[in-house]
């Protein structure tokens, strides 16, 4: 067998889009994804369903796996032929123990590449307001790690500090540090900011140079406090800041009263909550992050396989007896290539059946499988669907192929052998009510830490308040947005009351209403 490849790959420091193309080009091959704390669990939506998923880490202070083993990891599942994404926060190589890593893989002979990634130090500041090198203001950046152990922070007395411990690299240079022309970043630092702010004034750094530090940067979680080396410790202790978090320590610091333009958005720090399925894209999702808010998917419903598998499995069988397969879902398309996969084929044992996708998120998902469809209906009605057909083919007779979910309404099915088509129609997955999902949104409503609920659909409506009481609802001064006045009445008639409702009944404009009254 052939040897696989491993990809070191940075995510960046928070902000799903701050994922380079080539780190998503890569995460989109993947076989194996073996990913860290600090990476977002959005990056992970590009990979294949049937890739491997390892998470190896959580706090700095309990790895779930150590670096020994998590280097043997890497080589053995390269060993074995599969192309292995490690997915790390910020870039791979600054403070991410990839050099570490890739040694490993040289060492072992295994082929590797590195995709470099916006690392925290840099794209943390600039979410901040804070350019790390201004022509004017300072001409050099210094990236330090402020971690106990890599730093020898331990002493506060300077003489002592001067002297360089026995392992030289971990060892910092404080008068260096103090003396620096330039802009200072420290990584892994906030449990040890009064000593690195002390060390600094001791060798010389003057006290009211301007210093900030930044959490979950590049998030809408982003926290910023914005101090001098004398106060910054005391302003952070009090900002309640916990890590991740970096601290930026030079002039620049300043230019962000004029530049802080990610916090600037209009709905920054708004906690949003949008029910839906987590496995279904979500346009609302996008565009309240766009404008800044916080979102909370409530996943109050879970994508399962059916109860019973065999259905399906014969149709995958039997898939040359069908003129077309229509799939209508994203969801419907993922069961149908695992159930191939299963069956040891690929997209290839599709040529010649015609495909039909019903909306864009299916359409997308089939092209990810390899398939262009051949027919993607104007609107997404079942009347609709089958007219577009017959214009396209003709449905005396012709065998369709309808992989759907176990609550799929029968409109379809009825539609299309309206028009003389042979319709099979099998349950490709269950959609299941997940009280799990609602388990973050009932405590965040607890402690007060949600500013929004979305209700799109009568039935999303239904749904949270089978996984969230009513009543938990209504304790909490949380506001309700609807999608329109069906949605509404659903949510009143269970007891929610109705803060602003869309008008026209679409996404766009339910965002619309949010902003008007946020
Ligand atoms: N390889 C990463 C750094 C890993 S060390 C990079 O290049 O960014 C982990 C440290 O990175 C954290 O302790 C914190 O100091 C910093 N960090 C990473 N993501 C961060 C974020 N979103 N906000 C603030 N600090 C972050």
């Amino acid at each position: 067998m052939n040897t696989g490849r491993v990809y070191l790959v940075g995510g960046g420091p928070g902000d799903p889009g701050l994922l380079t193309v080539r780190g998503r080009q890569v995460l989109e091959q993947a076989d194996v994804v073996v990913y860290d704390h600090l990476v977002s669990p959005r990056l992970l939506d590009g990979v294949p369903p049937a890739a491997e998923r390892v998470y190896v880490g959580k706090e700095a202070s309990a790895h779930t796996l150590c670096q020994d083993d998590i280097n043997r990891l890497l080589v053995e599942r390269a060993r074995a032929g599969r192309t292995v994404v490690r997915l790390k926060g910020g870039d791979p190589y600054v403070f991410g123990r990839g050099g570490e890593e890739a040694l490993a893989l040289a060492e072992a002979g295994i082929p590797f590449e590195v995709v470099p990634g916006v690392t925290a130090g840099v794209g943390c500041a600039a979410y901040a307001g804070i350019p790390v090198t201004h022509r004017d203001i300072s001409s050099a950046v210094a990236f330090v790690t402020g971690h106990e152990s890599d730093a020898t922070l331990r002493s506060s007395d300077a003489s002592s500090l001067r002297s360089t411990s026995d392992k030289p690299d971990s060892a910092l240079d404080w008068d260096a540090l103090a003396r620096w022309k330039g802009t200072l970043v420290f990584y892994m630092g906030v449990a040890n900011l009064e000593r690195i702010c002390a060390n600094l004034a001791a060798h010389g750094l003057a006290g009211d140079t301007p210093a900030a530090v930044i959490r979950w940067g590049t998030t809408a979680r982003q926290q910023v406090v914005a101090a001098t080396v004398a106060t910054l410790p005391e302003a952070a202790r009090a900002a309640g800041v916990r890590p991740p978090a970096i601290t930026v320590v030079g002039e620049v610091v300043r230019l962000r009263d004029r530049l802080a333009w990610f916090e600037a958005r209009p709905l920054f720090g708004r906690r949003i909550v949008v029910t839906r399925s987590r496995a279904q894209a979500s346009d609302l999702s996008a565009r309240l992050e766009a404008l800044g808010a916080e979102v909370i998917e409530a996943p109050t419903i879970r994508i399962e396989p059916p109860l019973d598998p065999a259905p399906l499995r014969e149709a995958v069988r039997d898939r040359a007896s069908f003129a077309w397969i229509l799939f209508t879902s994203a969801s419907g398309v993922d069961a149908f290539f695992r159930t191939m996969g299963e069956e040891g084929l690929d997209a290839r044992a599709l040529a010649g059946i015609r495909i039909g996708a019903i909306g864009p998120a299916t359409a997308a998902r089939l092209a990810a499988c390899g398939v262009r469809a051949d027919l993607e209906p104007s609107r997404f009605t079942s009347r609709q669907v089958a007219e577009d057909l017959a214009a396209t083919a003709d449905l005396r007779g012709a065998a369709i192929l309808l992989p759907r979910a176990d609550i799929a309404p029968n409109t379809m099915v009825e539609d299309l052998e309206a028009r003389g088509a042979r319709v099979r129609s099998v349950v490709a997955y269950r959609t299941v009510l997940d009280p799990a999902g609602g388990e973050e949104v009932l405590r965040r409503l607890r402690e007060g830490g949600l500013d929004w609920l979305t209700f799109t659909s009568s039935s999303t409506v239904r749904n949270f308040l089978a996984a969230v009481p009513a009543e938990a609802v209504r304790a909490a001064a949380v506001r309700i947005a609807s999608i329109g006045p069906v949605t509404s009445a659903t949510a009143r008639d269970l007891g929610l009351a109705v803060t602003v409702e869309a008008d026209p009944h679409t996404v766009p404009d339910l965002v619309e209403a949010i902003l008007r009254s946020a």
